[in-house]
C-alpha cells in the first residue's frame, strides 16, 4: 500500500501493512524513534522477510538487547562539545548539529540516543547564536559540517539563514551537509532547497547517506542530479550492515550507483557500538575482506574508505587491510586477490 505521509508509530506501521506482529514493539518505540517516509515505505517488500530496506527502517525486538560494549554516545560527541550543538573533535573542523530530528529513523543509528522527538531537540535562537559565535571565534575552523539529526529537514529559509551567517565568517571555507534526504525524501530537494545550500565565498559539499543500491530510485537519482547540476559537490557515506550490504555484489552495486549519480564514494563506516544494534554488526575481518574484494572488482573511482570511529571520541581511523604488518622499513601488503607481498620486494 502506498503511504502519503510518514509513518511514526507502531499503530501506523500495522495499519500500513508493513508489520503484522507488533508484540513488544511499543517497548522499542518508547526508546528509539520510528520514522518511515512514503518513499521508503514504497521501497519495502513486505513479502521478503530479509528485505534489506525493511531491515534498516522497521523496528524489531532485537533492539531491546543491549550488549556490554555498546554505549549511548558511541563516538564520543559529548566529550568534544564546547557549546550546545557544536562538536569540535579535530582542530580544523566542527560539527554543527542544529536539529536532532530526521525524516527517517535508521535502526542502526549511531546517534539513536540523541535523535528523535525525545532527543536533544532543535537549537534555540540563543543556542544557535552561541554555536555560530564559537565558530566565528575559532579561526582554525576551515570546515563546518551540518549534521544532526538531518539538516535537510530544515526549511530552505532556515538553511539560507544559517548559510548567510556562515558566509560572514571569513576563515570558514567549506560547508558540508550530511543527509539521508536525497534518498528517503527526494521531493524535498527542489530548486529552492538546492539554492539554500549555497552561499557566496563558500564551497558546499553534501554527503549522501545510502546503504543499498535499491535506494537509488528514479526520484532519488533525480534529486542527486539536481544537487550536482546546482553546483553542490557530492560525496557518499554508507554503513556496513549485516543483512543489508555485507556482500561484495551489493557493496559494488552501491558504490557504482553512487558514481553513476555523480556522488564520489567517501566513507564506508564500520558500524558503531550504538545500543541495541548488535544484530547489524559485522567483524572488522569480514569488512576488510569485503573492501579488499571491492578493489579487484570495481573502478578506483568507486572505492570508499573503510573507516572506524574509535569508541570514546578519539576520531576516525582507516581500517582497510592492505597493509597487514610493517616495521624496519619493510611492509607486508595484501593485494585484491588476497596474496601477500613484501615491500620493498625481497628480490
Ligand atoms: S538519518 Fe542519520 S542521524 Fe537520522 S536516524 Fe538515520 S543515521 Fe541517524
Amino acid at each position: 500500500m502506498t503511504a502519503h505521509r510518514s509513518i511514526k508509530s507502531v499503530g501506523e506501521l500495522v495499519a500500513s501493512g508493513l508489520v503484522e506482529n507488533a508484540a513488544g514493539l511499543e517497548d522499542v518505540a518508547a526508546r528509539y524513534a520510528i520514522g518511515i517516509t512514503p518513499a521508503i515505505a514504497a521501497l519495502i517488500d513486505p513479502n521478503d522477510p530479509n528485505d534489506p530496506i525493511a531491515r534498516q527502517f522497521l523496528p524489531t525486538l532485537a533492539e531491546l538487547v543491549t550488549t556490554p560494549d555498546e554505549r549511548a554516545d558511541p563516538i564520543g560527541d559529548l566529550t568534544h562539545s564546547p557549546v550546545e550543538g557544536i562538536v569540535h573533535r579535530y582542530p580544523d573542523r566542527v560539527l554543527l548539529k542544529a536539529v536532532h530530528v530526521c525524516p527517517v529513523y535508521c535502526r542502526f543509528c549511531f546517534r539513536r540516543e540523541m535523535v528523535g522527538p525525545q532527543g536533544l531537540g532543535t537549537l534555540t535562537g540563543p543556542e544557535l547564536d552561541a554555536a555560530i559565535g564559537y565558530i566565528a571565534a575559532h579561526e582554525e575552523i576551515w570546515e563546518v559540517i551540518l549534521t544532526g539529526g538531518d539538516p535537510l529537514v530544515l526549511s530552505p529559509r532556515r538553511l539560507r539563514e544559517i548559510m548567510a551567517r556562515l558566509a560572514g565568517i571569513d576563515h570558514v571555507k567549506i560547508v558540508r551537509f550530511h543527509t539521508r534526504v536525497p534518498v528517503v525524501e527526494p521531493e524535498r530537494v527542489d530548486a529552492e532547497m538546492v539554492a539554500a545550500l549555497k552561499s557566496s565565498g563558500k564551497t558546499t559539499y553534501l554527503a549522501v547517506h545510502a546503504n543499498h543500491p535499491r535506494e537509488f530510485t528514479a526520484e532519488a537519482r533525480a534529486a542527486m542530479g539536481r544537487l550536482a547540476d546546482g553546483g553542490v559537490v557530492l560525496v557518499s557515506q554508507s554503513v556496513l550492515l549485516a543483512g543489508v550490504n555485507d556482500d561484495v555484489e551489493t557493496l559494488a552495486a552501491l558504490m557504482m550507483g553512487f558514481v553513476e549519480n555523480r556522488v564520489k564514494p567517501y566513507y564506508l563506516h564500520h558500524p558503531d557500538l550504538a545500543p541495541g544494534t548488535s544484530h547489524f554488526r559485522v567483524s572488522i575481518e569480514a569488512g576488510q575482506a569485503l573492501v579488499t574484494a571491492l578493489r579487484g572488482r570495481i573502478s578506483g573511482l568507486a572505492q570508499p574508505t573503510y573507516i572506524l570511529d574509535i569508541p570514546g571520541g578519539h576520531g576516525k581511523a582507516e581500517i582497510g587491510a592492505s597493509v597487514i604488518s610493517g616495521g624496519d622499513g619493510c611492509f607486508t601488503i595484501r593485494d585484491w586477490q588476497g596474496t601477500e607481498h613484501a615491500y620493498p620486494p625481497n628480490s
